[in-house]
């Protein structure tokens, strides 16, 4: 009995582990995905308001943040994005 309790544990500290690799590896990922979405963004077409791709008028909260293109064309570009990393 005491035998298969010990199995039991180091079963499962192995998963803790395996879990807690991927959830460092996750973390490092959003780390870096999150530096690049904090970084003010640049264009020469930019004229502080308009979204550079649908010409909308970007929230004052984006704007704040440095970003040049409203919320729909960013999420367009995020899955494009994406879609060629993979
Ligand atoms: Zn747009």
């Amino acid at each position: 009995m005491a035998l298969e309790k010990n199995e039991n544990f180091f079963e499962l500290t192995d998963e803790n582990d395996r879990a807690s690799a991927i959830e460092t590896q996750f973390n490092e990922d959003a780390l870096e995905i999150a530096r690049k979405k904090t970084l003010p963004e640049t264009d020469p077409d930019f004229d502080g308001v308009h979204c550079i791709e649908c010409e909308e008028n970007i929230p004052a909260g984006r704007l704040k943040l440095g970003k040049i293109r409203c919320i729909e064309c960013q999420t367009v570009i995020e899955k494009q994005g994406k879609f060629f990393a993979s």
